[in-house]
């Protein structure tokens, strides 16, 4: 049933290719973008994570029973929104992710909605951008608020969730299946 991968925004895709999205996860080191990604893959929170590994993992899913190849890009970036090229052409959709308990990581991933926000202006195309505020589980060292959060993701035209990558996978897996959603819609 399932063809060769092929590009595409999902409409009017011919039976015999599977559809493809390509979601890239940004945020500053240490955010939990690898924690989340691996946790969409394979249901558990590996809690040690090379933060210098960058990759791509794809994973079949079946998504409002519509198959799809979810292609994931763990970005692993050193200094904010630099070198893009490589992911701007490539995605489908973007997933920033910042830590609920670090204010240093929010104001981190706002360089990259700035980045992206840019980008869509130049390519006169709506990729969907979602801001997650990872860690819920540390509430108790929260320093960003949800409402900063949700008004921050609302200047930026993007949907917005607090998750943990620690937490029930289901929670982590409808972010995942929605940014595909999002894709789908546009
Ligand atoms: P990355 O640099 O953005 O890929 O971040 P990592 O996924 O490597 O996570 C950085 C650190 O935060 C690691 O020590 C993880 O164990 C931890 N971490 C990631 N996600 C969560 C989470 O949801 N809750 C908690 N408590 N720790 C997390
Ligand atoms: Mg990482």
């Amino acid at each position: 049933m399932f063809g060769k991968g092929k590009t595409c925004h999902f409409a009017a895709v011919p039976e015999r290719y599977l559809a493809e999205c390509n979601l890239v996860v940004l945020g500053v080191m240490g955010s939990g973008k690898s924690a989340l990604t691996v946790k969409f893959l394979t249901k558990r929170f590996i809690s040690e994570y090379d933060p210098n590994l960058e990759d791509i993992y794809s994973s079949e899913e079946m998504i409002d029973h519509q198959p799809v190849m979810v292609k994931v890009m763990d970005t692993a970036d050193q200094d904010g929104p630099v070198n893009c090229e490589r992911y701007l052409s490539w995605a489908s959709g973007f997933m920033v992710v910042y830590s609920i308990d670090n204010m240093q990581s929010f104001k981190g991933c706002q360089r990259y909605l700035e980045a992206l926000a840019l980008h869509r202006k130049a390519i006169h195309l709506d990729v969907p951008v979602l801001l997650l505020g990872n860690k819920v589980d540390m509430e108790r060292y929260r320093q960003v608020s949800k409402s900063e959060g949700a008004s921050l993701a609302a200047r930026f035209g993007g949907q917005f969730y607090e998750v943990s990558a620690c937490l029930d996978f289901l929670s982590v897996q409808r972010v995942f299946h929605d940014a595909v959603r999002e894709v789908r819609r546009e």
